[in-house]
């Protein structure tokens, strides 16, 4: 049930994540996770210490973090989501969006259908989005 798209998902904040006024990309935070998960395994493979160990979990959360958003582009943390530009720029933005029909909250869903906006409250609230990039 899909309906014209008449509802407005709007950021109303959008700050882009750099690392040293450079804008970080979720290819390189990748290959960073994975370069420093390894480093962590050798260190701790090398030394048995726990610092190592906890380098090692870190990268591995960091990885798992920047593949799923590399996948997902758009991940939600409570009232925050995370976000992924078409070039890859990461970008922390808060969406806000009411659904016009029951006034629920709005969020962006990605499946292998493509890129929604779906209503929280009822799932079959749902319209297409368009890209503003
Ligand atoms: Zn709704």
């Amino acid at each position: 049930m899909k309906k014209e798209n008449d509802v407005k998902l709007e950021r109303v904040y959008e700050k882009q994540i750099t690392v040293f006024g450079k804008p970080l990309r979720v290819k390189r935070l990748i290959l960073i996770s994975l370069t420093g998960l390894l480093l962590g395994i050798l260190g701790y493979m090398e030394i048995y210490a726990i610092a190592w160990l906890i380098v090692a979990i870190f990268f591995f959360c960091l990885a798992v973090f920047s593949l799923a958003l590399y996948i997902k582009t758009i991940l939600y943390f409570g009232e925050y989501c995370v976000e992924a530009s078409p070039s890859g720029d990461i970008y922390v933005t808060k969406l806000f969006g009411q659904c016009t029909i029951c006034l629920g909250e709005l969020k962006i869903v990605k499946n292998k259908k493509g890129t929604f906006i779906q209503c929280q409250e009822d799932k079959s609230h749902i319209w297409d989005i368009h890209k503003k990039d």
